[in-house]
């Protein structure tokens, strides 16, 4: 094996996908209203700027450090390894950054960019919550105006962050159309943006959507296996043989594989949201699993759609894996076969939220739990020489009421 790069030296994007057009292959693109081509144009502009911009690189990097509280630790789960026998586990702890998930490292490099555009107003979408409380966190520490849309059903759900974001000063915009969850949110953010871009910035949540947040949101959660690649070396002085990540938009996934991409003996694993199982359209979210190609929300991509390319209902346990469509980089790995895609069902995921909670003392977000429900099954038939490394993505505590239905 060739000597991996000392991970402080790589540049945050090292691969040259996607191209000029914002495409992977033949996915991604940017599929949008004219009103938003140019400010398109001018946030990929100074993006290019940024990245090229020692100043904005320190001010990103402190406050990753101080406000969010980076590095995160690489932990090996002792316990969890003993019990299932196999390969050595470790465990990404992103659960401990500020707000509580993967999400703020976007939130906080997007509002960072805003600055530098001069726009004061900030919009965002979100499903469990999550990403519209790292915005408004973000939004109240650079005193910026925030609204963030939520489906109606999601605001239900997930009470507790409705309540959070309007502590930090931002306006939940209710929304009632369609299915009222994440699709429709963004929708009505996309719509808000087209009426109000002079002034406004869109923090897109996910690796999704019209170029360049597909490649944006993947640099600024880069930080994720950069920090890994590093760890893991000076812990076990080797690679990890496998990153098991689980996929809603793709981002805490793709902000781990990326840094390996070119170590070809690193095998990695998607995980998306099974549901009640994937036989049944409606009763799930593995877009890889049955899914088309089509164009959603500014991005072509595998998502879920009938035959008359209508957007399928999709369902899962967990908030944060529920939409139709996937990251473009994602179906681009797949089609290459860099990155293996499968599933866990919601039974899986429970059943792997209790252990993780029960053996190490740690509860996971029930989307990191679809990871952790992959690891499950196959740390056992790896040797004990062997290493994992799991991302997980963001803490259980919103969850927990949730899960106390289907276990307790
Ligand atoms: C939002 C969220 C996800 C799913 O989003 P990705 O863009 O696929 O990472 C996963 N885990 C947690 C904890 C989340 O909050």
């Amino acid at each position: 094996m060739s000597e991996p790069a000392d991970a402080t030296q790589t540049p945050l994007t090292t691969t040259s996908l996607p191209d000029a057009t914002g495409h992977f292959g033949t996915f991604g693109g940017r599929f949008v209203p004219e009103t938003l081509v140019a400010a398109l144009d001018e946030l990929t502009a100074e993006y290019e700027k940024a990245q090229a911009d020692p100043t904005f690189h320190e001010e990103l990097d402190g406050l990753l450090a101080d406000f969010c509280g980076r590095e995160t630790p690489l932990y090996f789960a002792e316990q969890w390894t003993k019990k299932l026998g196999g390969a050595k586990i470790y465990l990404k702890r992103e659960d401990l950054l500020h707000t509580g998930a993967h999400k703020i490292n976007n939130a906080l490099g997007q509002i960072l960019l805003a600055k530098r555009l001069g726009k004061k107003r900030i919009i965002a979408e979100t499903g469990a919550g999550q990403h519209g409380v790292a915005t408004a966190s973000v939004a109240a520490r650079f005193g910026m105006e925030c609204i963030v849309y939520m489906g109606e059903v999601d605001m239900d759900r997930q009470h507790l962050n409705v309540v959070r974001m309007n502590l930090m000063g931002a306006e939940v915009c209710a929304v009632t159309a369609g299915q009222r969850t994440l699709k429709e949110a963004v929708n009505e953010a996309l719509r808000d943006w087209v009426t109000n871009v002079r002034t406004t910035h869109y923090i897109l949540g996910s690796a999704l959507g019209p170029h360049p947040y597909p490649m944006m949101v993947r640099d600024f959660h880069r930080v994720i296996g950069k920090e890994a690649r590093q760890q893991i070396q000076e812990i076990e002085g080797k690679l990890p043989d496998m990153l098991v990540a689980c996929v809603g938009g793709g981002s805490n996934a793709i902000g781990l594989f990326h840094p390996f991409l070119e170590d070809k003996d690193v095998k990695m694993v998607g995980v998306e949201a099974g549901g009640h199982g994937v036989e049944k359209e409606g009763d799930h979210a593995a877009r890889f699993q049955g899914g088309k190609l089509g164009v959603l929300q500014g991005t072509k991509t595998w998502l879920l759609a009938d035959d008359q390319g209508q957007i399928e209902l999709t369902h899962s346990v967990s908030a944060g894996l529920d939409y139709a469509a996937v990251g473009p980089e994602h179906a681009f790995l797949q089609d290459e076969g860099r990155v293996d895609y499968t599933f866990a069902t919601d039974d899986e995921t429970l059943d792997a939220f209790k252990e993780l909670s029960s053996v190490e003392g740690i509860i996971p977000a029930l989307e990191s739990s679809h990871a952790l429900a992959y690891v499950k099954k196959v740390a056992p038939t790896m040797s004990p020489d062997q290493v994992i490394v799991v991302n997980l993505s963001g803490r259980g505590d919103k969850d927990v009421e949730q899960a106390a239905k289907y276990l307790l």
